[in-house]
């Protein structure tokens, strides 16, 4: 039987670690849908005819963790056809018995509206732009915290501002703000609302 767990949130809220922790600790599948934009945009070339290709070996490239690559991923995913080209993935891997995590903007609010646990994790622009910088390497980062703060709010502006599904907590969603909290606090709350909610409700649409 399917059960999705759908987290949503600005970058570098924690919704990676905590999608991570959370798929480990129930056995349920991982996807970093962005990933999926990220591929896109590196890809080149028509972006709509690059979501409708997109192939496994895309989303093994070694660069798609730059800034290059996050960049270029919400550039294109502010296109509907290419949004739209890249649900059924998403849809078929949501549903697929055993239970699903998936991360990105989208998921509890398109992808899967009706996903059994949807959590918004998010944290202020300062502390996530704080959290980049040192794992660039802090002081010895390529780029300063201001540098990073202001891409911070760039993408956040892009991604909460697009026609095309913005950003935005879902009706049902709940918000896990990590500002002040450690990566285990942060996760065993994710685990703990998780748990919680185990049991039926209509799931994930399917893929058409
Ligand atoms: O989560 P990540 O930083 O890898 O996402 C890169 C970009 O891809 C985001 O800034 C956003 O524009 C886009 N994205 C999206 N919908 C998703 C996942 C990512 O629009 N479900």
């Amino acid at each position: 039987m399917s059960f999705t767990v759908a987290i949503d949130g600005p970058a570098a809220a924690g919704k990676g670690t905590i999608a991570r922790a959370v798929a480990a600790h129930f056995g349920f599948a991982h996807l970093d849908t962005g990933l999926l934009y990220r591929a896109v945009g590196m890809k080149g070339g028509d972006p709509v005819a690059a979501a409708r290709a997109l192939s496994e070996a895309d989303l093994a490239r070694p660069d798609l963790r730059s800034h290059a690559a996050s960049d270029a991923a919400s550039r294109v995913a502010v296109l509907p056809e290419v949004r739209a080209a890249l649900v059924a993935f998403q849809r078929d891997f949501a549903r697929q018995a055993g239970g699903a995590v998936l991360d990105g903007r989208d998921i509890g609010t398109v992808i899967c509206p009706g996903a059994e646990v949807k959590l918004f994790v998010t944290a202020s622009p300062e502390i996530r732009a704080r959290r980049r910088w040192l794992e660039a390497g802090g002081e010895t980062a390529p780029e300063t915290l201001d540098e990073i703060l202001a891409q911070v709010k760039a993408r956040d502006e892009r991604d909460m501002n697009r026609a095309d599904a913005p950003l935005r907590p879902a009706g049902d969603a709940v918000t896990l703000d990590t500002s002040d909290l450690s990566i285990d606090a942060a996760v065993a709350r994710a685990i703990a609302i998780v748990a919680s909610r185990r049991g039926p409700r209509q799931g994930c649409p399917s893929a058409n």
